[in-house]
Parts: C-alpha cells; sequence; structure tokens
C-alpha cells in the first residue's frame, strides 16, 4: 500500500502516520500545508523511516496535487487536512470555506485525473477516505437520540457545514463519477499532539500555569469522546477494509458534559502533577486557589453552540470489528500524563517556535 495522507501534520493525521510507520508496511506520504495547525514536530518518531516523505502543499493547489500524485503514486488517499476549530470558523470562515469545500473539490479532482488514467484492476484497488466529524448531524438537544450513518444533516457552525459540504462532494464524486470513495464522521477526539487552542490541552496547560480555566455557558454541552490512537485504527481499518460508497461513524461510547470533563482533569492533576510543576503548586496564587478546580470559570457561550451530540458505532463494529480500546477514563489519564511528560512538545507550540521547523529536511515540493 501507498497511502497519501492529507494533513498529516495535525493532530489526527499525525496519529495515522505513526500508527501506520509503526504497525504496517505502507509507504507514507504526508501532504500539509503546515498551517498553524501543522507541526512536523510531531512527527519526530518516524521522520527517518524510508517509508515516510513530507510534501508541503495547499490542497487547493491543483498543479501541486497532480505533480505529488504523479511523483507518489498513492493505493489510498486519507483526507484529513481541514480547518478544523469551530470558534476560528465563526470569527473567519473564509479558510473554512476554502480549505474544506474548495480544497476538497481540488483534491477529489486530482485523485479523479490520476485515477481514471490507472489500470482497471488498480482502479478498482485505488480508495479515496474522506474523514469528518459527527458535528454534520448538528445538536441531539433535549432527545436521547444518537446519531447513525443515515441521521439527516443539519450542520450549525461554518466548520460544521463546511465539513457537511466536503461530504456531499466525496458523495457524488463516487456515485457521478465512479471514484472508489469512504467517508468516516467521528466523535470529539483527545490525546497527545493536540494542539492547544482545543478544550482539553488548554484546561490542562491553563491550570498548570494557575489560569482560569473558561466553561462555555454552564458546562453543560454534551459531547463523545474518543481516544486518538483508537481513531487512527478505525481510519485505517475502513480505508483498507471498508466498502465503497459507504459511511462509517467512529466514537468512543463516552458521553460526557464539558463541566465533567474539565472537573475530572483538575482531579487528575492534583493527583499526578509532581509538586512544583505549576503556580497552584508553588504556592504562588495570591487569590486562595488551593485546587485546580477553583480556576473553573463559566463564559459567555459560543454562538449557535450545540448541546448534545451522540454517535452511535455498532455499523463499524458490526461490519469491520473495530472497537475503542481505550475508556474515557485510561485514555484522559494517559494523555494527561503525556502532557506532563513532554513539556518541550507543547512549549514550543506555545511560544510559535514549532513553526521554526516547518520545512524539515524531507520537504519535496
Ligand atoms: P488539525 O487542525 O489538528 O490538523 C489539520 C491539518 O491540516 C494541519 O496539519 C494543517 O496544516 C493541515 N491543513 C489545513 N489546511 C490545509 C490546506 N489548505 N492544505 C493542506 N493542508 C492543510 O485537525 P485534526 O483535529 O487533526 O482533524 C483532522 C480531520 O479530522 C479534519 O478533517 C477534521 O474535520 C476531522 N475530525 C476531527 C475531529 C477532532 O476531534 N479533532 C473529530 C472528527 C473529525
Amino acid at each position: 500500500m501507498r497511502i497519501l495522507i492529507t494533513g498529516g501534520a495535525g493532530f489526527i493525521g499525525s496519529a495515522v502516520v505513526r500508527h501506520l510507520i509503526a504497525n504496517t508496511r505502507a509507504d507514507v506520504a504526508n501532504l500539509d500545508k503546515l498551517t498553524y495547525a501543522g507541526n512536523l514536530e510531531s512527527l519526530t518518531s518516524v521522520e527517518d523511516s524510508p517509508r515516510y516523505r513530507f510534501y508541503q502543499a495547499d490542497i487547493v493547489d491543483a498543479e501541486a496535487l497532480d505533480g505529488i500524485f504523479a511523483d507518489f503514486q498513492p493505493t489510498h488517499v486519507m483526507h484529513l487536512a481541514a480547518e478544523s476549530h469551530v470558534d476560528r470558523s465563526i470569527d473567519g470562515p473564509a479558510d473554512f470555506i476554502a480549505t474544506n469545500i474548495v480544497g476538497t473539490y481540488t483534491l477529489l479532482e486530482a485523485a479523479r485525473r490520476y485515477w481514471s488514467k490507472l489500470s482497471s484492476e488498480q482502479q478498482s484497488a485505488f480508495r479515496f477516505h474522506h474523514i469528518s466529524t459527527d458535528e454534520v448531524y448538528g445538536d441531539l438537544e433535549g432527545t436521547d437520540d444518537l446519531f447513525t450513518e443515515t441521521t439527516s444533516y443539519a450542520p450549525s457552525s461554518p466548520y460544521s457545514a463546511s465539513k457537511a459540504s466536503s461530504d456531499h462532494l466525496v458523495r457524488a464524486w463516487q456515485r457521478t463519477y465512479g471514484l472508489p470513495t469512504l467517508i468516516t464522521n467521528c466523535s470529539n477526539n483527545y490525546g497527545p499532539y493536540h494542539f492547544p487552542e482545543k478544550l482539553i490541552p488548554h484546561m490542562i496547560l491553563n491550570a498548570l500555569s494557575g489560569q482560569p480555566l473558561p466553561v462555555y455557558g454552564d458546562g453543560g454541552q454534551v459531547r463523545d469522546w474518543l481516544y486518538v490512537d483508537d481513531h487512527a485504527r478505525a481510519l485505517v481499518t475502513v480505508a483498507t477494509r471498508g466498502q465503497v460508497g459507504e459511511t462509517y461513524n467512529i466514537g468512543g461510547h463516552n458521553e460526557k458534559r464539558n463541566l465533567e470533563v474539565v472537573e475530572t482533569l483538575c482531579e487528575l492533576l492534583q493527583e499526578m502533577a509532581p509538586p512544583g510543576s505549576c503556580a497552584i503548586a508553588k504556592g504562588a496564587s495570591t487569590q486562595g486557589v488551593v485546587h485546580y478546580r477553583d480556576l473553573i470559570t463559566f463564559v459567555k457561550d459560543r454562538p449557535g453552540h450545540d448541546v448534545r451530540y451522540a454517535i452511535d458505532a455498532s455499523k463499524i463494529q458490526r461490519e469491520l470489528d473495530w472497537v475503542p480500546e481505550e475508556s474515557f477514563e485510561t485514555g484522559i489519564r494517559k494523555t494527561v500524563q503525556w502532557y506532563l511528560d513532554n513539556p518541550e512538545w507543547w512549549q514550543r507550540v506555545l511560544s510559535g517556535d514549532y513553526r521554526l521547523g516547518r520545512l524539515g529536511d524531507k520537504s519535496e515540493t
């Protein structure tokens, strides 16, 4: 297998690259623009592998994509490149429309041009796997329902609307042109190498520096959480064994209120952070803060904030025999430990120094 991964320097993409290099014999190419969310320092464990290569490119650049397809000759494309942060999509939707919609269209067309020149045997073995979110299904407020693969789309934010658009494009390219595509829609991921703007790393790092822990509204929003390595395994399972034209929901069976997640992090840090590792432990606080929980502050809710997402992941379990290995309790503990053990990674993200390494030795375009 020769797997071209877009967005491989991001949080989930880098987990997929690490998983493929460690556990398969596939050749892996990482195609990434290296936006603020792309970090080659998440890939130091694989960068010397002869089976790994990196192309710096933008998925809206058709010419660059044609060159990469011709050079790498993939058997599979796993498309993760996206603008992914809901708050940023509210402040400035333009990049979300450009990358998530126009970029997915441009990538589909490049894949189709490449695919149309393959032998019929190679054509039927080729896969284009589009990685998407459960946020396309909208809000389950006030119900006990779960999102299934046939739930109607009802996205609420510019981010989820742009991902919904890209899902529709991928489905249409399969129906109209016969490109062998697959789609997965997954719930919230968490784990190592997560960019600190997202809920869990943001809270861990704020807590460690004695900063307030801002919780939107009353913190009652419910999300399903999946450990990122479980997602990476699910994605490779679908890309290699899924049925063409099908959609698979992926989730962790871990519905939690946001406030519950933040409180869990506070408890774990209280137990796990070594004395002296943070402002609180050093007694630096002047506001009588003695427990990380005391840092929780409630802030004005995000506009259009969905109240509840919950996913039915029984199809991937039934058809492809995938189940998550981590419970929320084990996964969140591993995550906190990883942030405690790897300050050099997140300190370079917080300082912006990670961007200095963006033209690594393996850059090919
Ligand atoms: P991320 O923001 O951490 O990484 C995105 C990567 O895409 C970055 O490396 C960035 O440099 C790259 N990128 C952005 N624009 C690009 C462009 N125009 N051309 C090439 N590369 C570009 O995102 P993530 O959290 O790893 O999410 C990956 C995918 O999974 C996204 O498609 C997202 O919608 C989906 N997803 C994420 C979650 C989650 O909880 N994070 C859940 C379900 C689905």
